[in-house]
């Protein structure tokens, strides 16, 4: 915290705001129930303040503002984060970004689109629609391209377009010194100056608070669906890394482990084997991608798979995908009064297989449900338990022992859901006393006062 700040000047900074944005800063208890938390399993706590600036410049003022009461201010996108990180300060300032909301610019033959950091991802391609072009970064939710940056996010399409920091060419930035910074250019690479660009990426509002970003687009490609099961777990690992090796382009793949499989079988929504599954999507000309089905179709064999069952029609790749969407909502119903908690590790893709069965017989010991998917092609997993409240305790200890496996491998205690407040506690032992120290150097500078977003990322040293 702000050394100077003392909290008895919290309400006149909030005074100021409201005498300022009128009805753009909220006090109302709708507005700071909404913005207490995201959707993970952290505590809530209300704001004191809801601000929606609606330029740049507003979001320097309300940070010159911050700056002068001493008052925290978070940044919130869509509040869809899974690690706390757009909990704000109790009594502090939620800084939400949907007014941000326009497309300011897209350049077809450049390949590029400029946007708010409030446009949501889903809306964005829909603006595309007619260009050809797509933005793919697709987390399950409808997230804010500013909250995407800012967790560094990917999803399904990841293993063949990269994550949001491949995908960010440039950001206008506000500081915690509330300077307004940009980074980037609007060509496709540069080896220029320090990469600002990817510092800011993935610092969770706690460097900067992004107002605009420039995105790297890809033309839509031609996709065929299909889904294989398998004997074992590492079989369908293995099948991954080796139609990967083998150059072919694989667009999605993701794994589905055995109990979820069974609840997709429960739900009707497909009647599969009851084995870990892969759902596939091969990018390419049509013509390319059916020459090579026999090719892939053989390796999947060679690891214990089933034939691939094609999806012959865009309906049906559409079920399969919709499926994957909603398969962990459809476990969760069938645990009523439970919510989610999924954890976010990833891995060498070598050591994927060993790590998802080690969490697999660890879990097996629980009582509480808890399955497995993964963005496989990239070594993330995901285990996703279905707890009641008095089952935190107990599923802390598992989702630590999942991250100390990862990291014993080798791997990060987050794949793509960031850190917040879930994973501040292993990130010295992840990164080293010296580069956390280096961290928390970049901090001081950019954020002096420590306003933004205190105490996510860091840990305390
Ligand atoms: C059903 C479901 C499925 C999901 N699947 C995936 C997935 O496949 N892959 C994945 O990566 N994530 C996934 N997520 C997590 C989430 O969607 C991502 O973390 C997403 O990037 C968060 O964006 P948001 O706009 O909701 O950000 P928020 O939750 O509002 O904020 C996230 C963090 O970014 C900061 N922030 C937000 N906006 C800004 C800004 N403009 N400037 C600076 N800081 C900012 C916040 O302070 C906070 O620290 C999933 C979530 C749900 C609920």
């Amino acid at each position: 915290m702000n050394l100077h700040s003392r909290r008895s000047d919290w309400s006149l900074a909030i005074a100021e705001l409201k005498d300022r944005y009128g009805a753009d800063a909220q006090t109302g208890q709708s507005a700071l129930s909404l913005h207490a938390g995201d959707e993970s399993h952290h505590d809530r706590q209300s704001p004191g303040v809801v601000v929606y600036p609606a330029s740049t410049q507003d979001v320097a003022d309300i940070v010159q503002i911050a700056i002068r009461y001493g008052i925290p201010v978070t940044p919130f996108g869509a509040g869809s984060g899974l690690e706390g990180g757009a909990v704000p300060e109790v009594g502090a300032i939620s800084l939400d970004t949907s007014r941000l909301n326009s497309i300011i610019e897209i350049r077809p033959d450049d390949m590029i689109a400029r946007v708010g950091a409030g446009v949501r991802r889903l809306d964005l391609n829909k603006h595309l629609r007619d260009t050809g072009l797509f933005f793919p970064v697709d987390p399950g939710a409808n997230a804010s391209i500013g909250g995407m940056a800012s967790t560094g996010a990917s999803g399904t399409n990841a293993v063949r377009y990269g994550v949001m920091r491949e995908n960010v060419l440039g950001l206008t930035v506000v500081t915690g010194t509330g300077e307004i910074v940009k980074t980037g250019t609007l060509a496709r690479k540069s080896s220029s100056g320090y990469d600002l660009t990817r510092l800011f990426v993935g610092s969770e509002g706690t460097l900067g608070i992004v107002t605009e970003v420039t995105l790297r687009l890809h033309p839509l490609p031609d996709a065929k669906s299909a889904h294989a099961s398998f004997e074992t777990l590492a079989g369908a690992v293995e099948a991954v890394t080796a139609i990967k090796k083998a150059g072919l382009a694989i667009g999605r793949v993701e794994l589905i482990d055995q109990p979820l499989v069974e609840v997709i079988n429960r739900r009707g929504a497909l009647s599969l084997p009851p084995l870990p599954a892969l759902f596939f999507e091969f990018h390419g000309y049509a013509s390319e991608i059916e020459g090579l089905a026999s090719t892939i179709g053989g390796l999947i064999e060679d690891c214990g798979g089933t034939p691939l069952i094609w999806a012959e029609t865009q309906a049906a790749a559409n079920l399969l995908w919709t499926i994957r969407r909603d398969c962990l909502a459809w476990a969760k119903a069938e645990r009523p009064g439970a919510h989610s908690w999924p954890s976010d590790v990833c891995v060498p893709i070598s050591k994927l297989a060993d790590v998802i069965l080690e969490t697999r017989n660890d879990v097996a010991t629980s009582a509480i449900p808890a399955y497995i998917v993964g963005h496989v092609g990239d070594g993330n997993f995901h285990c996703v338990f279905m707890l009641r409240d008095d089952e935190e305790d107990e599923v802390a200890l598992y989702a630590d022992r999942i991250v100390r496996r990862a990291l014993a491998v080798g791997g990060t205690a987050s794949g793509e859901h960031g850190v917040g407040l879930g994973k501040r506690d292993f990130q010295l032992e992840e990164h080293g006393i010296e580069a956390v120290r280096m961290m928390h150097a970049i901090k001081a500078t950019l954020d002096p006062h420590n306003i933004l977003n205190p105490g996510k990322v860091l840990p305390d040293l």
